[in-house]
């Protein structure tokens, strides 16, 4: 990175320094991964960030370390309740102090968590968008010393914030906000601006501009690494009935032995009925999605974290940021529905650096022997469109101003068509819980906010190497021309044994 004058150069190098020293006597480790440490240095400087970074690729670093060496509160806006407390365990063990906020929480941890806040003691705080922006913690935010906001997993904001979660289109306003309203002078170190970073693995071009809009970011330094993992081996495999399915998942989990793995399939009903059959058949596994209570899930990733429990059959409720080490392998027994779910599923696998395969099984491409691939793509397409239409029908009755929390008690389909109108440049927000209609801007017609649903077909049915389609999915377009890749389905029919004895060091 070049600075412009010796006073900054000096900065960065103080910066740099700091955020080695702290990588050792926080973590124990000798060495930074690649970018880490300009991600880590970027932040402790305060600027605002963007970060690409494969799976496994230690994200939860970049801004843990930042947040631990600087002054203030870091708020980590992260989508899924899982990733949340598996993270704040592993800070726990380090002896950090750092907590989380979600709507399962029972209301005894809820206060405790409150009173850290109220007393100023935390240094990281785990919410999702939706309990971030909600009335009951916003004040509490408000009052205290907000240095940064992170964004985990940030290509939900665009992917979900136009359809099942509208809140993700608001986070740009917390920033201004909590920087108007921050905690008592001097309390982040006489810095009261509010610095923005927003991770992920999965983002493609247009996702990284959705993101830049969304949170205003102010001229942010993003570092890009390419989401290629050479110790994964993906294939993909027709499974031509229904019956064929299962027995092609028995045949590949057999050939697994003992091994750490996950099955991912779509629907809580499908986990279920999968589970019960493959505990008939004799193995140790359980379903693991949405609809169970937030005790029982615990139970079950602490029982797969350890060990006990194999493998689990899951929806897209688990894995997205869940890190644990020693998955060998990721079977979809259905097609998940945009290519950014399949890199983030089967980057569960292989975060030692050791070789994990990566199984997909889909219908043959005409659906008629087994429609249930094709049916379920229709049904999230059909409720997608539905409602998108209904709040494009809801935009000619919105006031030019008011409360999001008004419109949404009003209208079923509200607060997103308020994020619609945000996405084409129709609507601001003042603040977080308010917004204005503009003038100019297109109104959105007709076209349906799919974010990415149609490259996973083209990625199952093209002939080209698999991750060479990823690589250009994702803007890495260089890369893909360059590689040698050897360890897909289009390169080679089956990883062979050289596959497997490799070791690959992925990093140091
Ligand atoms: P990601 O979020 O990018 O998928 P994580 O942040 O969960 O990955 O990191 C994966 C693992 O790598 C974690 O166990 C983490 O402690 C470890 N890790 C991260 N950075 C380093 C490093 N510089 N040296 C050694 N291990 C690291």
């Amino acid at each position: 990175m070049t600075q412009n004058s010796p006073a900054q150069t000096l900065a960065y190098q103080k910066a740099w320094q700091r955020a080695h020293l702290g990588l050792r006597d926080i973590w124990g480790y000798e060495q930074f991964r690649p970018l880490q440490a300009e991600i880590v240095t970027q932040q402790l400087l305060h600027q605002d960030t963007m970060a690409l970074l494969p799976t496994g690729a230690g994200k939860s670093i970049c801004f843990q370390l930042p947040a631990l060496l600087a002054p203030g509160l870091t708020i980590v806006v992260s989508p899924l309740i899982a990733l949340m407390e598996n993270q704040v365990a592993e800070l726990h063990q380090r002896q950090v102090k750092a907590a989380l906020l979600h709507s399962q929480m029972g209301t005894g941890l809820r206060r405790g968590t409150v009173r850290q806040l109220e007393s100023q003691s935390l240094k990281l705080l785990y919410l999702s968008p939706e309990s971030l922006l909600s009335e009951a913690i916003w004040p509490h935010l408000c009052r205290s010393p907000v240095r940064a906001l992170v964004i985990d997993e940030a290509h939900c904001l665009v992917q979900w914030g136009d359809s099942f979660r509208p809140v993700y289109r608001r986070l740009g306003a917390a920033r201004l906000a909590l920087q108007m309203d921050g905690g008592s002078p001097g309390s982040a170190g006489g810095d009261r601006t509010v610095a923005i970073a927003a991770f992920t693995a999965t983002a493609d071009a247009k996702t990284v501009a959705g993101i830049q809009q969304v949170l205003h970011l102010r001229q942010p330094q993003i570092f890009r690494q390419s989401p290629y993992r050479p110790n994964l081996f993906l294939k993909v495999s027709i499974a031509w009935t229904p019956a064929c399915r299962r027995q092609q998942l028995l045949r590949f989990i057999r050939a697994q032995g003992q091994t750490t793995g996950l099955i991912y399939s779509r629907s809580r009903r499908e986990c279920e009925a999968l589970a019960t059959w493959l505990h008939q058949q004799g193995y140790r596994t359980a379903a693991y999605h949405g609809g169970l209570g937030s005790h029982q899930r615990r139970q079950l990733e602490a029982g797969w974290l350890e060990g006990e429990i194999p493998f689990v059959v899951c929806t897209n409720a688990f894995g997205m940021g869940v890190n644990k080490a020693n998955v060998r392998w990721v079977c979809h027994f259905r097609p998940p529905l945009t290519l950014a779910e399949y890199v983030q599923e089967v980057g569960r696998g292989g975060r030692d650096g050791l070789p994990a395969q990566a199984l997909m099984l889909v219908s043959e491409p005409t659906g008629w022997l087994d429609p249930q691939d094709r049916q379920q793509r229709q049904y999230f397409l059909g409720q997608l469109r539905s409602q998108q239409q209904q709040a494009q029908a809801l935009i000619k009755k919105i006031p030019p101003q008011g409360e999001v929390a008004a419109i949404s008690r009003q209208y079923p389909h509200g607060a997103l068509a308020l994020s619609l109108l945000h996405s084409v440049g129709r609507l601001q927000w003042p603040d977080p819980f308010h917004y204005e209609l503009m003038p100019t801007g297109r109104t959105p017609q007709g076209t349906l906010h799919t974010h990415g649903v149609t490259d996973l077909p083209k990625f199952i049915n093209d002939s080209q190497c698999r991750w060479q389609f990823i690589l250009h999915a994702f803007g890495f377009c260089q890369e893909a021309a360059q590689l040698q890749c050897g360890h897909c389905d289009r390169c080679c029919p089956s990883p062979n044994k050289s596959f497997f004895s490799r070791n690959i060091v992925l990093r140091k």
